[in-house]
């Protein structure tokens, strides 16, 4: 039986039931009786379909599958389906809500901002990132056109240009955003905003360094190109000049050297493939051999002293000794004639510290927050009369953030200044001597 029949044909069989009933009273007490019969069974089914109406009615004002009438007839049959109606809609609503709270979910947590708007920009929806990047509100802004919330001219200028398939790139409080509206659906339009200020700074970073190195290897190169062409040019020069042309050139030669193994290290502290290989660290052998060279550098011309108090150290010995060494070798080569360096090794309040103090030329502290940067220097000439690659401090931050360490710099014009490595405690080794 088809779902039609279940309604009409029982309804056909009670009314034919009742006719039947009615011409059978007719037929035993007459006509009269019959037609009165016909007359009562049409008043008490038609009273009880308004009976039933009247509770759909109440029912539809309130539509709870649990308030669901129970029905006679084919009301029964109505009520079921309205009943089955009901549960999957009711079905339908808690799985739409589930999967529009698991799509907010995974709209929050992307990286990216994201903001639904109709087919005329005003805001439905937004993410949390979209707020941060845009200044956005969805509390606040929702229902409000989106170009009176943004009224950076070159966002507007997109909107009205409409030139979508390119994104636009905008810098909005101080973020460098990448934006994209996609239109989709038939009335909707959704806005991507990507924040790539980080990559942009990494990304000049690079360029900068480039930029640095390639300069900082062209002088000496000019130089011994320059000695070279002399030498090429003029084979009569005498003995004694030529020999000193090839020491510039050596000189020159070894800066470039310097340079390169300064980079080589640099980009291998940096490189998050060379894990930190730890050991324990004996100290004082490899602070007296620093000293040995620091009073090489100095040729005497400083009054260098040590004190190592503290104890050993896990970590890694060969980067522990480039960064103590960039440390002490700085102090000789910004301190002038005369002057007096202090090397110390102590057991400090919070770990271990590693501490040099000289009587050298200072830095001014506007310089102080800039000087771990690659290249930064406070004065070129002298760093470069005194073979600096510019890269010593850059090594010394590296090493010290990898074995979980800072870096603390006092420092006054015309006195002097104390560079301090501060350790953290649990890198103590206090059992080995
Ligand atoms: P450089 O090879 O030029 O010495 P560094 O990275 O080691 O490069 O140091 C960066 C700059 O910090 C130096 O150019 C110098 O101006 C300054 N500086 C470092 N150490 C000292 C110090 N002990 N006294 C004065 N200035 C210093």
């Amino acid at each position: 039986m088809n779902s039609q029949a279940t309604f009409w044909i029982p309804a056909v069989l009670r009314a034919l039931l009742l006719l039947g009933a009615a011409g059978a009273v007719a037929y035993f007490w007459g006509l009269t009786a019959g037609l009165a019969a016909g007359l009562v069974f049409f008043i008490a089914t038609s009273g009880l379909q308004l009976f039933y109406l009247y509770k759909l009615g109440l029912w539809l004002d309130k539509p709870e599958s649990e308030r669901m009438p129970d029905g006679w007839g084919g009301w029964t049959e109505i009520f079921a389906r309205l009943y089955k109606l009901k549960r999957d809609d009711e079905k339908n609503q808690s799985e739409l809500a589930e999967w529009l709270t698991r799509f907010r979910q995974a709209m929050s947590r992307l990286p990216d901002g994201v903001v639904i708007m109709d087919d005329v920009l005003f805001l439905e929806w937004c993410n949390p990132i979209s707020e941060k990047h845009l200044g956005l509100s969805l509390e606040r802004d929702k229902g409000m056109r989106v170009t009176n919330l943004i009224r950076h001219p070159d966002f507007i200028d997109y909107i009205i240009l409409g030139r979508y398939e390119q994104p636009l790139n905008i810098t909005l409080k101080g973020r460098k955003l990448v934006i994209h509206l996609i239109p989709f659906e038939n009335r909707r339009q959704i806005l991507v905003t990507h924040d790539q200020t980080e990559l942009d700074r990494i990304d000049a970073m690079r360029r900068d360094f480039i930029a640095n190195a390639s300069h900082e290897l062209r002088t000496p190169l000019t130089v011994i190109n320059g000695f070279l062409e002399i030498a090429l040019a003029q084979p009569e020069l005498d003995a004694a000049t030529r020999q000193d042309h090839v020491r510039l050139m050596a000189e020159q030669g070894k800066r470039m050297q310097n340079l390169i193994d300064d980079m080589l290290t640099l980009t291998r502290l940096e490189s998050l493939d060379s894990p930190l290989r730890t050991e324990v660290v004996r100290i004082r052998p490899m602070l007296e051999q620093i000293l040995q060279e620091a009073k090489a550098l100095s040729s005497g011309k400083h009054n260098i002293v040590m004190d190592v108090d503290g104890p050993d150290m896990k970590g890694n010995t060969d980067e522990m000794r480039s960064a103590f060494t960039n440390l002490v070798s700085n102090a000789v080569r910004y301190t002038p004639e005369g002057g007096s360096i202090h090397i110390s090794w102590i057991n400090g309040e919070n770990g271990p510290e590693f501490i040099v103090r000289d009587t050298g030329i200072g830095i001014d502290p506007e310089h102080l927050p800039r000087l771990t940067e690659r290249f930064y220097r406070v004065d070129k000439s002298r760093s470069r009369e005194t073979k600096g690659t510019g890269l010593g401090l850059a090594i010394v931050k590296h090493v010290l953030l990898r074995h979980g360490a800072s870096l603390n710099i006092a420092s006054k014009v015309g006195e002097g200044s104390q560079f301090k490595a501060l350790f953290p405690a649990e890198l103590a080794v206090h059992s080995v001597s």
